[in-house]
């Protein structure tokens, strides 16, 4: 493997790679498991685990066999032909989701869009062509495409890409009132994550919830579950929306899906499936046979015992935090999430936490400002959970003793 120095890799990309991201000074080339190792072949142990996506881990040997051998065998053939993948990893989603078909694409950006394009697309075959406005809510994160945009809340994402789809309208998340204000027979669909990632791991309150399934039901709007970060698993059931009482016509999958491969579904309904026609929709790369396998491969470690594996580790993991909180009670306010997606919410920016984390070897993350966010791949130990609890305790004693 080549070696690069960092300095090196820091000023080839600030010369030649567009600047829209501010990443964390390191450089990493090589993972195993939950450890990632830099270009001094320093290790760190990976909570973060590319935003959500390495499910299986780093290096997974399974994975990279199944991927070498479709490599060796064929890639990709485009959508103008049958290839044998797509449909058995549809068929295998459609049971875990009860939603009947898929329609594959390259990322979670794209899978929503999909979804987005559907709904409208449904009510325009019924001949409903004004039926157009979507409900999104506040604290929402749903993509950088033009449509996922539109349906993204935070101003900052959105400013500077005006004028974005117009008819969208922001309900409150913590208040079912403002849901049923703002859908009616013009909202072709409500679109929600169940538990919001990057607005800072805040679970939909299951008022609010129940209030999404009423309002449907009385006007008839679509419902759109993006379980792009919650879905796949990740929060302890397969999907997070079905266990929390919410019934989406239309369904968002990316990130863990493909464990590292790009991947994205948009499933549906059988009735919102008759609407869609050859042509509708497309994709050069979506649903390929490298991204499929990859799909099988996770779906097969997850279905063969990763699932129940991860509850437990979960468990743990919850508990391991709320201890933190209760270490910490002046910088700790709440413990967040479900299964292996976490949030600490701190009184305090969270960027000197995710920094001096990162300089005693552990990765994890911040959004919406305050939230330290730990998403461990699916194969983390409760092991790797105490050594990463353990960090966080000494880092959260340092930034007090900084404060006072
Ligand atoms: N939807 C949700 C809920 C997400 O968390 C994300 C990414 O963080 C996306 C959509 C966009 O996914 P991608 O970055 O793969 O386009």
């Amino acid at each position: 493997m080549t070696t690069h120095s960092a300095v090196g890799v820091e000023a080839l990309e600030s010369q030649h790679v567009l600047q829209t991201y501010r990443r964390q000074p390191v450089v990493f080339e090589r993972g195993e498991g939950v450890r990632l190792f830099d270009d001094r072949g320093r290790g760190y142990l990976d909570f973060v685990s590319g935003i959500g996506v390495a499910s299986l881990g780093h290096g997974h040997a399974g994975l990279a066999k199944a991927l070498a051998e479709q490599a060796n065998a064929l890639i990709q053939t485009s959508n103008l032909y049958f290839h044998p993948l797509q449909g058995e990893l549809a068929a295998r989603l459609s049971s875990l989701t009860g939603l009947e078909r898929a329609f594959f694409c390259n990322s979670g950006t794209e899978a929503v869009e999909a979804c987005l394009k559907f709904a409208r697309r449904y009510w325009h075959t019924q001949g409903a062509t004004t039926r157009v406005k979507f409900v999104a809510f506040q604290h929402s994160f749903h993509g950088r495409t033009m449509g996922s945009l539109s349906v993204t809340w935070d101003e900052h994402y959105r400013t500077p890409f005006q004028p974005l789809i117009q008819d969208v309208a922001f309900a409150d998340a913590a208040n079912p009132a403002s849901v049923t204000a703002l859908v009616d027979d013009t909202t072709a669909a409500i679109i929600v994550e169940p538990i919001q990632g990057e607005g800072g791991v805040r679970a939909i309150p299951p008022a609010v919830i129940a209030a999404i399934g009423s309002a449907a039901e009385r006007t008839g709007a679509l419902v759109i579950a993006d379980e792009v970060q919650t879905g796949s698993g990740r929060t302890g059931e397969f999907t997070c929306s079905r266990a929390r009482g919410l019934t989406p016509d239309l369904l968002a999958l990316g990130k863990a899906l493909g464990a590292g491969v790009p991947i994205g579904a948009a499933m549906c309904t059988r009735k919102i499936a008759h609407a869609i026609a050859p042509g509708d929709h497309g994709t050069t790369y979506g649903g390929n046979l490298l991204a499929c396998r990859a799909a099988l491969v996770f779906l097969d470690a997850l279905e063969g015992g990763l699932l129940a594996h991860l509850g437990t580790v979960s468990a743990h993991l919850f508990a391991g935090l709320r201890a933190l909180q209760s270490r910490h009670p002046d910088l700790v306010t709440e413990v967040r999430g479900a299964g292996l997606m976490a949030g600490l919410n701190l009184r305090v920016d969270a960027q000197p936490v995710i920094a001096a984390s990162l300089e005693r070897g552990l990765l994890v993350n911040r959004t919406a400002s305050t939230v330290v966010r730990l998403l461990p791949a699916y194969v983390a130990t409760k092991t790797d959970v105490d050594e990463a609890i353990g960090i966080l305790d000494a880092v959260l004693k340092a930034v007090t003793g900084e404060n006072r």
